[in-house]
């Protein structure tokens, strides 16, 4: 799961932007007497997201009962992710900010929607909070939708607060059966607590990442067959060693636990890959 940068917009000015467009007196009116429950909820937040403790924002129907979840919801719909809406030009600002466009919750799709950490349907003043949205995959977020979960295990990671890359975690072993496929799990890493390795496991659960690394792992694998066949042709199981170690490293190199990573580690680590184990039949 990659860590994102926090977004530097402030949750009034976004909120302010949003709305700035209500015709409807009475909305506006009502939309402006939220300000200060927004500034009391975004304090909440940034103490507690670091915390692992969102998980004990009360999930709510109405902003001090003066507007409804429905209209809070619609300031994001309306009034954000409209094509000509006020708010728009941040949406696309956000949804295009994660590093070349990978979702920070699969680690492998691309971005093409925003995503809610706290979901806008039970946590309606959370709806346009800048540190609440990142960008996502839509396969991520049809998973995701309206999760509200009761014990800090089961707080999906969070990318602008959560570091899950300063340990190795993610790893795979080969299945030695003809064609050679991998099968993706967690470890916990020593210096990690329960709880954030519970955190990862349940979101590489929630999110399948399982079956995700395994499809992605498996094509790798068909489409460097030919070069370590001539690998093993020319130096045998050996230059095929060397050649994974290097991938290896070089994958690491880049990210500490990504599929490609867990994929090369795990062939570096079978004799049985290098010794044939590779050849389809
Ligand atoms: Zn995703």
């Amino acid at each position: 799961m990659r860590k994102l940068n926090l977004p530097v917009e402030d949750a009034i000015d976004v909120f302010d932007i949003c709305i700035s467009k209500v015709q409807n007196n009475d909305l506006k009116a009502r939309l402006e007497h939220c300000k200060p429950n927004l500034i009391t909820a975004v304090t909440d937040y940034t103490t507690k997201a670091p915390r692992i403790e969102l998980h004990t924002i009360a999930t709510h129907n109405s902003i001090n009962g003066n507007v409804s979840s429905e209209e809070m919801k619609k300031v994001y719909t309306d009034r954000m992710v409209g094509s000509t809406s006020p708010g728009r030009y941040i949406y696309d600002k956000w949804r295009a900010s994660a590093p070349n466009n990978i979702c920070p919750l699969c680690a492998q799709r691309t971005t093409d929607t925003l995503e809610h950490h706290l979901p806008k349907g039970n946590y309606p003043i959370y709806s346009v909070v800048p540190i609440n949205i990142f960008p996502a995959c839509s396969a991520c977020n049809k998973i995701k939708l309206d999760l509200v979960v009761n014990s800090p295990e089961r707080e999906p990671i969070h990318p602008y607060f959560d570091d899950v890359d300063d340990e190795l975690w993610l790893k795979a072993e080969v299945i030695e059966l003809k064609p050679a496929s991998l099968r993706f799990y967690t470890v916990k890493p020593d210096n990690w607590d329960e709880i954030k390795y519970e955190r990862i496991r349940n979101h590489f659960k929630l999110f399948e990442l399982e079956k995700l690394y395994g499809s992605h792992s498996a094509v790798e694998l068909t489409n460097y067959n030919y070069r370590i066949n001539e690998m093993f042709e020319t130096g045998g199981a050996l230059l095929v060693r060397n050649f994974l170690e290097g991938s290896w490293l070089s994958m690491r190199n880049v990210n500490l636990n990504s599929w490609q990573t867990a994929t090369y580690q795990a062939l570096f680590n079978s004799n049985w890959y290098q010794e044939g184990g590779f050849k389809s039949e």
